[in-house]
């Protein structure tokens, strides 16, 4: 198969793909990973549908994910099954300097199998909203005094403005060590775009929720807060939120404990602070996995985070009983666009040499954004 060497055939369509039946799709796109063998990784976000996950070739949170790609040196083509900021993450790391070098040159090529899987949380932040801001702050704060840290969930532009002011990259993992080291070198933090993993970890480093005003971007002046608030803060918080983990409510907690006694909470740091209170553990993606794998058989759990991940943790852990915490269906609905169908029609497209959904950030971007997760890298 070509992959990616005769650019001027038209790209195949994708509306035939969506009559074909999961069977025709599954073996049609295993035909393709054979094919192009290490040339080609297929990522599989642990949020996303089970047919997809048991198509890729590594499963993983969206960092993980981009940093085992960045790892390979077969690799050539990468179809990221997670949404968009995901692939974006991953053409930078695949195609850092130092890689292209060790390649010749040759850029690895990402897609995203479906334009459409966003980011609702990543959506809250544009890069002209962080920008306004940052001139208002300027306004009543020293901003050579604020440190902005931007969770990995956010648009390539916003890891750029963080790379471009000082600022670094986080994720749920590590988010406690990197606001330490922003607070060690700076007075305040501007944290963006999910105010609930800010929160929940600054709390947990002892600020005192007062010291943590919310700047609304869409409020008139000062982010709908006052000098005297933002003088006195911290963590200046933005107002955005995951649409997924904000579903999960402190009474869904108290209705598991009361249904089953004995029961242990695990929630996701995107929850807000009144669930993250009452649940017994709370951490990253990974965390709640090995909390799971390494607890003994009979170990009761309600999970709150996204349905898939905890079905997938259930199906595997038939010893244990696992709840889910909430009694709505809490999915991302924008990873849940990646299907076998976009799968396979993203495939054959590499195969064929007519790559679609090429997701490809400017060298600009990329180069200040590089700045800010090689920042997240150095702090232990
Ligand atoms: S689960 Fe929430 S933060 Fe993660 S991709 Fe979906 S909307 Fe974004």
């Amino acid at each position: 198969m070509a992959l990616l060497t005769s650019l001027h055939e038209p790209a195949l369509k994708l509306a035939p793909y969506k009559s074909l039946d999961n069977a025709t799709l599954h073996a049609r796109i295993e035909a393709v990973r054979e094919a192009l063998g290490p040339r080609l990784l297929v990522l599989g976000h642990h949020y996303q549908q089970d047919e997809v996950i048991a198509l890729a070739d590594l499963r993983g949170d969206s960092y993980q994910l981009s940093r085992m790609a960045a790892d390979s040196t077969d690799c050539r083509a990468i179809a990221f099954c997670g949404v968009h900021f995901m692939a974006e993450t991953a053409d930078m790391l695949v195609n850092r300097p130092e890689r292209l070098a060790e390649r010749g040159g040759e850029r690895v090529t990402v897609v995203l199998p479906d334009l459409a899987a966003g980011c609702s949380m990543a959506d809250m932040a544009m890069i002209e909203q962080v920008e306004a801001c940052w001139d208002e702050l300027g306004e009543v704060l020293d901003t050579e005094d604020i440190t902005p840290v931007t969770y990995i969930n956010s648009a390539a532009s916003l890891k750029a403005f963080c790379g471009r002011h000082g600022g670094i990259v986080c994720t749920s993992s590590n988010a406690a060590a990197v606001l330490e080291w922003a607070l060690r070198r700076t007075s305040r933090v501007l944290f963006f775009p999910d105010q609930h993993l800010g929160r929940n970890t600054a709390f947990a480093m002892g600020v005192p929720l007062d010291q943590m005003p919310v700047w609304n971007p869409h409020a008139d002046e000062l982010g709908g807060t006052t000098a005297a608030a933002l003088q006195a803060s911290k963590i200046l918080l933005w107002q955005g939120h995951c649409s997924v983990h904000a579903m999960f409510r402190p009474e869904h907690v108290d209705q598991l404990r009361a249904k089953y006694p004995g029961i242990r909470v695990l929630v996701h740091p995107e929850c807000s602070r009144e669930v993250v209170a009452k649940a017994d553990v709370y951490g990253s993606t990974g965390k709640i996995i090995r909390e799971v794998e390494a607890a003994p058989a009979g170990a009761k759990w309600a999970i709150g985070t996204e349905l898939h991940l905890v079905q997938r943790l259930k199906q595997e852990h038939p010893e244990q009983e696992i709840h889910f915490l909430s009694p709505i269906v809490c999915m991302c609905a924008t990873m849940y666009r990646i299907d076998l169908a976009h799968l396979c029609w993203s495939l054959e497209n590499l195969a064929a040499g007519t790559p679609v959904n090429v997701i490809r950030v400017d060298d600009e971007t990329a180069r200040w954004s590089l700045v800010a997760l090689e920042r997240m890298l150095q702090v232990k």
